[in-house]
Order: structure tokens, then sequence, then C-alpha cells
């Protein structure tokens, strides 16, 4: 059954974005995609609409990285519990993304299935 999830995917390389958006909307258990191109655009984005179910968030990114807002929506009280995957081409990140609270960890280039897995694991 289908879960209906609003994902909220977060890179500043368009074409990265636009990829990891079809493969998303390809996902059964995704309703729909919004996109943001750093981590104060999706900042805004989550302050404006409240049924984010989930994020996936690339780290290197201009004006705010993704391990910065990491931080910033761990320490909100309203924001805290949202799952959020990270995406990365390094993996020595991996260590320091879980520990500022990420609840995955994917490499780039990402493959479809590893997106439906974690989406699966993390949306029970
Ligand atoms: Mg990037």
């Amino acid at each position: 059954m289908s879960k209906n999830l609003k994902v909220l995917a977060v890179d500043d390389d368009l074409i990265n974005l636009k990829l990891l958006k079809s493969m998303l909307m390809k996902n059964e258990d995704v309703a729909e995609v919004i996109e943001a191109r750093n981590g104060a655009d999706a900042i805004t984005v989550l302050k404006g609409r409240h049924d984010i179910d989930m994020i996936l968030l690339d780290i290197i990114m201009p004006v705010m990285g993704g391990l910065e807002m990491l931080q910033i929506v761990r320490a909100d009280e309203n924001l805290k519990q949202l799952p959020i995957i990270v995406l990365t081409t390094d993996e020595t990140k991996k260590t320091e993304a879980l520990e500022l609270g990420a609840n995955g960890f994917l490499m780039k280039p990402v493959r479809a299935a590893d997106v439906a897995n974690k989406i699966a694991t993390l949306a029970l």
C-alpha cells in the first residue's frame, strides 16, 4: 500500500536534483517531491509547510551545506524528528553525518533500489 510520503530533496546540482526527483516519483511510497537548492532554501520550505515526511540531503552546497542544516533541524523542537537521509560522494563524512543525527547515509551516485530501501525502512 502506498504511504503517500512528501519528500524534500535538497541538492545544489540541478542534474542530481532532477535525477533524484524522477527516481523518487517512480517510488510508490512517494506522493510528492519538493525541491530545494541548499540548506537555507530547505529550511525556508520547512518553515512554510508542515507536511514534509522525509528529507534527502546533499552535503556540499553553497549558502548552507547539509551538515549545517542537519544541526539546525535537530535543534528545532518542531523539526527534530524528521527522518533525514544524507547523500554524498565522500564516505569520510558518514560518521559525522550520523553523529549529527542523520537517519541514513547513501553514497552518490544513488541507485533507485537503495533509495527505495532506505525510504521503506524509515517510513514504517
Ligand atoms: Mg552538492
